[in-house]
């Protein structure tokens, strides 16, 4: 919380941020609801409240939960010779309607833009595409989220979810907020770029102004001397995907060191889960390391499970899943939110006994919330 606006704490502990400004008044306190406050405040508060302000990260109680059976997300990869090359794992951004979704239909060789506007739409999350590189089998991995929440999800739990970005960006329309927006993101975030100007089928189209209009927000593409990728295609027409797909392998090569130890136990996140009626929790999970096999027991958030079964983007079955392979997993106890960690654990029980402490937590910081709400709204009375 440190550093945190009234506002946020408020939106923390789910009360309304006037009503903390004026608790704040009558303890003879001037605070404005968009200030940052110290420690003290929120301590003062706290004991007004008789909510018990602890200045600890859910992240690092987390690791001493997982510590404490001797796990650890993100541990060593282990040796130098088991590391393996993986796949990278991509998301695509841009501003809306400048084709995303229709993008990344096309690139998994199906469309459901048409089914977007009446429909249902089922979607896995996260595909795996296969391309031909310099006569190579290569593969990328997508993910395939609405409004790429699991994105935002992930990015503010701290987990690095996608090695590469592609930034959609329609030729017939340039550079928009979104634009602008989706770039800081990655460019915060470290992810290499490549830009897709999509659209490009119309008559009306110029790729040129948008190489010049991102050029001056230090985006530069390779032929004017800089290190971005830039791809014309048509998500529509289906016009140079090929092309874009090998952009994505070539920028991958040139400027990260993508590998993984297959061989270990299976870490990675959660893209993004539902209930299914049928099937009852499903889990769209991203592997990042280790290999992900059915059978196997884990615990992804508050849920715990043994892998039942897992899907492909196809909905054939896998048996197992290495590092930068999405999969749908079935076996789940509950629903796991999106952009949470999933990790195999020794058995069952390990993986009972972790969830079930989160879930707890979980519980009594929700208890917490209650309680605030229940008294500040006594104060607000009185
Ligand atoms: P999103 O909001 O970025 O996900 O955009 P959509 O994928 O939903 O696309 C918005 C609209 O642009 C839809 O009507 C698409 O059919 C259309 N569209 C997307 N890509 C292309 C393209 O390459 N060419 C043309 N002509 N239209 C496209
Ligand atoms: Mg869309």
């Amino acid at each position: 919380a440190r550093g945190a606006s009234l506002t946020d704490f408020a939106e923390k502990i789910g009360v309304d941020a006037a009503s903390l400004v004026q608790m704040l008044f009558h303890l003879g306190e001037m605070v404005t609801a968009t200030q940052s406050v110290g420690d003290e405040t929120l301590e003062l508060l706290g004991e007004e409240l008789n909510y018990k302000v602890e200045v600890v990260s859910p992240e690092d109680e987390d690791r001493e939960l997982l510590e404490s059976f001797d796990l650890e997300f993100g541990a060593d990869e282990g040796d130098e010779a088991d590391l393996v090359v993986r796949p990278p794992v991509v998301t695509v951004m841009g501003h809306v309607d400048h084709g995303k979704t229709k993008l990344l239909d096309a690139l998994r060789g199906a469309d459901v833009v048409a089914g977007e506007a009446g429909g249902i739409t089922q979607h896995i999350g996260a595909y795996q595409v296969h391309t031909e590189v310099d006569g190579e089998d290569r593969r990328i991995s997508f993910i395939d989220t609405p409004g790429h929440e699991a994105f935002t999800a992930m990015r503010a739990r701290g987990s690095q979810s996608s090695d590469i970005a592609i930034l959609v960006v329609a030729a017939d329309d340039g550079v928009m907020p979104q634009t602008v927006e989706a770039l800081n993101h990655a460019k915060a975030a470290e992810v290499p770029i490549v830009v897709a100007v999509n659209k490009v089928d119309k008559p009306e189209a110029d790729p040129t102004k948008v190489r010049g209009q991102l050029t001056e927000y230090g985006l530069v593409p390779e032929e004017y001397g800089g290190d971005a990728m830039f791809v014309d295609v048509s998500a529509k027409a289906g016009i140079n995907l090929d092309k874009l797909l090998e952009a994505v392998v070539l920028t991958a090569d040139a400027s990260l060191d993508l590998r993984a130890n297959p061989h270990q136990d299976a870490q990675g996140l959660v893209v993004e889960a539902h209930l299914d009626r049928g099937r009852g929790p499903v889990a769209t999970i991203l592997v990042q390391r280790g290999t992900l096999r059915v059978g196997d027991s884990i615990v992804a958030g508050p849920a715990h499970g043994r892998v039942r079964a897992m899907l492909d983007e196809h909905g054939n079955e896998m048996a197992e899943a290495d590092p930068g392979r999405p999969a749908m997993v079935l076996g789940l106890s509950s629903v796991p939110g999106a952009g949470q960690n999933f990790i195999v654990v020794e058995d069952d029980r390990v993986a009972r006994q972790i969830a079930e402490k989160r879930e707890a937590r979980e519980r009594a910081a929700l208890q917490a919330k209650r309680r605030v709400r229940r008294t500040l709204e006594d104060f607000m009375a009185s």
